[in-house]
């Protein structure tokens, strides 16, 4: 069988670049999209894979990235993030902006694109990162929760409206990951990011990569719709279990 070709969004970092790991662990050829080239080319390198610039928030950014991935099996939605953590009465209009563009239209934008290669490979795989906040809220979430809710909406919808065409498509819906997320939402602010994790035991970017290569190695007649992954120590996005 020749090789697939599986793309990733947001590689540079976290359970991106793990993704990426694990799918070219798993025999894909990988091709590796994110805004940060210089973190993109060592992956790709390392993996046989190939490094293309991607901004999804760009509508050209993203037709130039679909115009050079000739081929394409699986498609990872995983660009994305938080930013922010406001009640709504004080919500940050430019961190709702950055989150709806990110998750939401970046995933609209590149599932798009790819659309026409994912189903001319006869056996097309889109599987998007959504999060556990695209399934509950909590205070202070209101952007990212409401723009995670309309990523899963968007990605449930394509599931029913390609019903019979050769496209699977998996939700992998995390809780707590230890990567750059909290860094990002808290503006660079290392000591509040590192209270998120501290005292408990969040998953790792390989625990989320492992659950994607999984879906995305079972054979064709078998879809993974939704699956959830938490770290045993979380019951939702507000309690988790510290060991002090
Ligand atoms: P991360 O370490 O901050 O990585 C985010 C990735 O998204 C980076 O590779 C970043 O690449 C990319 N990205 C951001 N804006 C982009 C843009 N405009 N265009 C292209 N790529 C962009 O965070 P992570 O935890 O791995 O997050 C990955 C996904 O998992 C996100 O969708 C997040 O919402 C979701 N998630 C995370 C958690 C968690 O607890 N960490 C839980 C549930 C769901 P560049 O900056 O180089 O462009």
């Amino acid at each position: 069988m020749s090789t697939r070709t599986a793309v990733i969004t947001g590689a540079s970092a976290g359970i991106g670049a793990a993704s990426a790991r694990a799918l070219a662990g798993a025999g894909f050829h990988v091709v590796l999209g994110a805004r940060r080239l210089d973190r993109l080319r060592p992956l790709a390198e390392e993996l046989s894979g190939t490094a293309l610039p991607l901004d999804v928030t760009d509508a050209d950014s993203v037709t130039s990235f679909a115009d050079r991935v000739p081929e394409c099996h699986v498609l990872v939605n995983n660009a994305g993030g938080a930013r922010g953590l406001e009640r709504v009465e004080a919500a940050d209009e430019d961190n709702w902006h950055w989150m709806w563009q990110t998750n939401v239209l970046g995933t609209l934008r590149v599932t798009r694109a790819l659309l026409p290669r994912l189903l001319a490979s006869g056996d097309g795989h889109v599987i998007t990162v959504t999060s556990i906040a695209g399934h509950e809220v909590y205070d202070g979430g209101a952007g990212y929760t409401s723009a995670k809710h309309a990523q899963s909406a968007l990605h449930r919808t394509l599931r029913s409206e390609h019903l019979g065409d050769p496209l699977r498509l998996t939700e992998v819906v995390p809780g707590m990951v230890e990567t750059e997320f909290s860094l990002n939402r808290f503006g660079g602010d290392a000591e509040r990011a590192a209270a998120v994790y501290r005292d408990t035991h969040p998953l790792t970017p390989e625990d989320v990569a492992e659950v994607i290569a999984f879906a995305a190695t079972r054979p064709p007649h078998v879809n993974l719709d939704q699956v959830v992954v938490k770290p045993r120590a979380q019951y939702d996005g507000s309690r988790v279990h510290r060991e002090r």
